[in-house]
């Protein structure tokens, strides 16, 4: 079974945004450079279904598939980050570290979860999570959970719609960075900041 330090849950644009600060964070830290983190994503982010026209950075008319892709290889460029595709569809919490079940039968480990599964349902089995009704739109069906600066509880933070910001790309996409940030917090005891030049 493979064995990370972090398992990103949902490869959208807050996962991938944590993965590439996290990539980054890896690269250049001496303190972090044994970490190793992966994404694993069911392919299905709502960015898909967008064309980005209000995306800071993002060259007007961008389909999501594309800006998807341009984050994937992003991520790839720093060869820091695994991605794996796959449904979790169980997390069973063990002595130091969780064990994350796909559909198909694949199994991870990870010591820390950061969770960016989007709003529209949480259906992994396993995990007590404080799970509440997404509150920045006025449809009943959307889910979060609740956090404090992106920790859940111990080793389990939370990123993206899941943790109840409004849908846009920036937005999401700050909060996977400053999740990521928050993690090499946690495991350095420093705030990391990576400014390329
Ligand atoms: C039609 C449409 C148009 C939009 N237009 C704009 C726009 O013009 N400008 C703008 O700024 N924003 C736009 N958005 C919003 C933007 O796309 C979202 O805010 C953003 O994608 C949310 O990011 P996220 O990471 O929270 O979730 P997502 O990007 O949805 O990522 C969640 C990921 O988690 C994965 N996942 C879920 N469950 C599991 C599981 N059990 N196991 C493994 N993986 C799982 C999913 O497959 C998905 O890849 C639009 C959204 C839609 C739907």
């Amino acid at each position: 079974m493979k064995k990370y330090d972090l398992a990103i849950i949902g490869g959208g644009i807050s996962g991938l945004s944590a993965a590439l600060i996290l990539s980054a964070g890896i690269k250049d830290n001496e303190n972090l450079k044994d970490k190793k983190i992966c994404v694993i994503d069911a392919g299905g982010s709502d960015a898909l279904k967008a064309e980005f026209f209000n995306a800071p950075g993002v060259k007007q008319g961008t389909s999501g598939k594309k800006a998807i892709q341009k984050l994937v290889d992003q991520v790839q460029s720093y060869g820091k980050a695994k991605i794996h595709n796959g449904r979790i569809t169980e997390i069973v919490k063990g002595e130091d570290s969780f064990i994350i079940k796909t559909k198909k039968g694949k199994e991870y480990s990870a010591s820390s979860l950061l969770l960016a599964t989007g709003f529209r349902s949480w259906d992994i089995a396993g995990l007590e999570l404080p799970l509440k009704r997404f509150t920045r739109t006025t449809n009943d069906s959307r889910v979060a959970i609740e956090h404090t600066e992106y920790k859940v509880s111990d080793n389990i933070y939370v990123c993206g719609l899941l943790a109840d910001v409004s849908s846009h790309y920036p937005i999401v996409a700050g909060t996977g960075a400053q999740a990521a940030i928050n993690i090499m917090y946690d495991w350095t005891g420093e705030w990391i900041v990576i400014h390329d030049k």
